[in-house]
C-alpha cells in the first residue's frame, strides 16, 4: 500500500514524524508537506508565484507553500505512484467544530478525498506536552477499517484524539461537527513608528455541549471520528428554500 502524508504544521513538526512512522507499518509512506508552519491555511492555493518542492531525502519533499499545494502537487505530477490512501497530520491541536473550516490539517485530506482518494485528517487536542503515540496508533487501526469500506465522493474522516494517556482513552466515538467558541475581540496595539497592527486569535472559551458532536466525545475521553463531506450544500434548508418566491428583476 502507498499513503500519502501531508499536514499544516510542517514537514518537520513532531506530528507528522509520528504520524510516518506509524504509517509505515502499513505501506509505503510519501510525505509532501509544507516547509513551514502553514496552519489556519484552510484551503489555499498558491496561483501567482511558482512553487519550489525540495526532496529532503527519499520520498520526501518540502514544498514552499500550502497543505492544499502539497497534496495537490503529490496527486497531480510530483509523485510517480499514485496513494491509496492520503493522512493529514498529527496536527499540533484541535480540529473540532468550527476549528475545520480554518484548517489546514484537515484540508489537505479534503484536497485528497476531491481527487478521489480516501482521506483522513488526524489531530491532538492539546496546546502544549504533545505525546502522539495513541493518536498515532489509533490511525493505523483506523486505515485498516477504511480500505474495506467505499467512501462516498469527496467525503473524509476529521480524527481528534484527547491528549490524555492511552490507557485513559475510553474508546472511539462517530460524530457530528459542533460548535466552539472563541473569544472574538482582536487585539490592536501600535508600532514603533506609530502606527496601529492588530493580532488576530481570540481565547478558547470552551465548546457547546450538545451530545453527539466532535467537541463533546473528546471532552468526555473518546477519540472523535467525524465523516466530513466536501460538498457544503444545506440539503435541509435547500428544501426549506423550495418555498421562496424571488421576483425575477
Ligand atoms: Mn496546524
Amino acid at each position: 500500500m502507498k499513503i500519502l502524508v501531508s499536514n499544516d504544521d510542517g514537514i518537520s513538526s513532531g506530528g507528522i514524524l509520528a504520524l510516518e512512522r506509524a504509517l509505515q507499518k502499513l505501506g509505503d509512506v510519501y510525505t509532501v508537506a509544507p516547509d513551514r508552519p502553514q496552519s489556519s491555511m484552510s484551503h489555499a492555493l498558491t496561483l501567482h508565484r511558482p512553487l519550489r518542492v525540495e526532496e529532503i531525502s527519499p520520498r520526501h519533499y518540502a514544498v514552499d507553500g500550502t497543505p492544499t499545494d502539497c497534496v495537490k502537487l503529490a496527486l497531480t505530477g510530483l509523485l510517480t505512484v499514485k496513494p491509496d490512501l492520503v493522512v493529514s497530520g498529527i496536527n499540533h491541536g484541535p480540529n473540532l467544530g468550527d476549528d475545520i473550516i480554518y484548517s489546514g490539517t484537515v484540508s489537505a485530506a479534503i484536497e485528497g478525498a476531491l481527487l478521489g482518494i480516501p482521506s483522513i485528517a488526524v489531530s491532538l487536542v492539546s496546546f502544549k506536552d504533545f505525546i502522539f503515540d495513541a493518536a498515532a496508533e489509533f490511525t493505523v487501526a483506523l486505515v485498516s477499517q477504511i480500505l474495506q469500506i467505499t467512501l462516498p465522493p469527496s467525503t473524509l474522516f476529521n480524527v481528534n484524539v484527547p491528549a490524555i494517556p492511552k490507557q485513559e482513552i475510553k474508546g472511539w466515538k462517530l460524530t457530528r461537527q459542533g460548535k466552539r467558541h472563541y473569544s472574538e475581540k482582536i487585539v490592536e496595539r501600535v508600532d514603533p513608528r506609530g502606527r496601529k497592527y492588530y493580532w488576530i486569535g481570540g481565547d478558547d472559551l470552551g465548546f457547546a455541549h450538545d451530545n453527539g458532536t466532535d467537541c463533546m466525545a473528546v471532552h468526555e475521553g473518546f477519540v472523535s471520528v467525524t465523516p466530513l463531506q466536501a460538498d457544503l450544500t444545506n440539503y435541509r434548508f435547500l428544501q426549506e428554500c423550495r418555498s421562496m418566491v424571488i421576483p425575477w428583476p
